[in-house]
């Protein structure tokens, strides 16, 4: 069956009533029905629900869809996004293990490798998105994982994951892929060789800015890993917000799809504007990684990465012009969102550490929603005055 079959039929079992859509389970644990019930099911010869930090039907309901919508075999809710990054990399890492990873990935990601994984020893070596040629010379006897995000935020920069599959498999290192930004229904980095594909389902998964939620997805046996891992330390993704995502993956291929629409006819509009330096869209030819967003891409995503001719100042000045978008750090949403990366979720950076994340100071994020196309454009011309 196609993605978009799988999304919508795949559901835990009809209770006793016979209902169409899939109930929430608000429960914290589960009855047994006698005491051999009971032993049987703590010595896991069962496959049942125990209690909710360790598995819920809503929670497994949203897990199964994810994991056949990314072609992997098994997973693990979170949650939140950065709740699957950490248990994730935790499960996988001792003390003295060394990480690489491009230098541009998610904010906390990068307060995780430099401030909290150097607690236990384990350094991370930060490579260029632009330059994949050099990542070989960063990986040490003692590399356990090569991390990395396509596209980056903010910078929606594109890196082969073909490339990136063959180097893990030579060197032996576990490749995970935070895949948040293209969703499975644009690109599903398991078939590439990536060992392990995580998600912040806060984003375009929810697609309406409501929930906090992640998962992982990947083989059954690094998949029991994290699974064991996180049922100890819980980080358990509640219910209720499970139940909201299944719900969600009903409709993400055609949001996906009419949000790719729309972001591609608003990069062909900002690049045709004297105001606009120049814009990053993967499906725009002029994108420096093109071929490459088209070899491993389905569609475009909902990202633009746009640079103003006069800098930060412009920046200010359009933010401060919006009166349709919002004005939020968060993406992926119905709402056209902008941000300004360089006096707001980057502001800390200074211009020579904004050069090294690939980011300028007049650089503006959008992530296109789903409004007229008509509306979004004229929103942009006058903004842009
Ligand atoms: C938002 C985001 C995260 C973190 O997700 P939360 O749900 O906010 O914890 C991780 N990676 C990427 C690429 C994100 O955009």
């Amino acid at each position: 069956m196609k993605k978009e079959t799988l999304a919508i039929r795949n559901q835990i079992d009809r209770t006793q009533y016979l209902e169409h859509s899939a109930p929430l389970f608000l429960t914290s644990s589960f009855v047994f029905e006698d005491a051999e019930d009971m032993r049987a099911s703590f010595a896991e010869e069962k496959d049942r629900n125990i209690y909710s930090r360790f598995s819920n039907p809503n929670v497994s309901e949203f897990v199964e869809k994810i994991v056949l919508l990314e072609n992997a075999e098994d997973g693990v809710a979170f949650a939140t996004g950065m709740a699957a990054v950490y248990n994730t990399l935790v499960t996988f890492l001792e003390a003295g293990d060394h990480i690489v990873s491009a230098s541009s990935v998610f904010g906390s990601t990068h307060t995780l490798f430099t401030k909290y994984l150097p607690k236990w020893n384990i350094e991370t070596t930060y490579f260029n998105i632009l330059e994949p040629e050099t990542i070989e010379s960063k990986i040490q006897p003692n590399t356990k994982i090569l991390f990395v995000e396509t596209p980056t935020n903010p910078g929606v920069e594109i890196i082969d994951l073909e490339f990136l599959g063959k180097l893990a498999k030579k060197h032996n290192l576990l490749l995970i892929v935070d895949n948040t930004f293209a969703t499975p229904i644009i690109q599903t980095p398991i078939d590439f060789g990536a060992h392990l594909v995580i998600h912040s389902a806060t984003k375009l998964i929810d697609g309406q800015g409501r929930a906090l939620g992640g998962v992982t997805v990947g083989s059954k046996e690094l998949i029991r890993e994290i699974y064991l891992f996180s049922r100890n330390t819980g980080p358990s993704l509640a219910p209720f917000n499970a139940w909201i995502f299944s719900k969600s993956l009903e409709t993400l291929a055609i949001r996906v799809e009419k949000h790719s629409e729309n972001a591609l006819k608003t990069a062909q509009f900002l690049e045709s504007h004297p105001a606009v330096a120049s814009v990053k869209y993967p499906f725009l030819p002029s994108h420096p990684q093109y071929e490459i967003a088209k070899k491993q891409m389905k569609l475009g995503g909902n990202i633009i990465a746009f640079e103003l001719k006069e800098g930060k100042e412009a920046g200010r000045k359009f933010i401060d012009a919006i009166k349709l978008f919002s004005i939020s750090a968060n993406l992926g949403d119905t709402r056209t969102i902008v941000t300004h990366p360089a006096t707001s979720t980057h502001s800390k950076l200074n211009t020579e550490e904004l050069k090294e994340a690939n980011l300028t100071e007049g650089l503006i994020r959008i992530s296109v929603g789903l409004e007229h196309i008509n509306d979004i454009i004229k929103e942009l011309n006058q903004a842009l005055l």
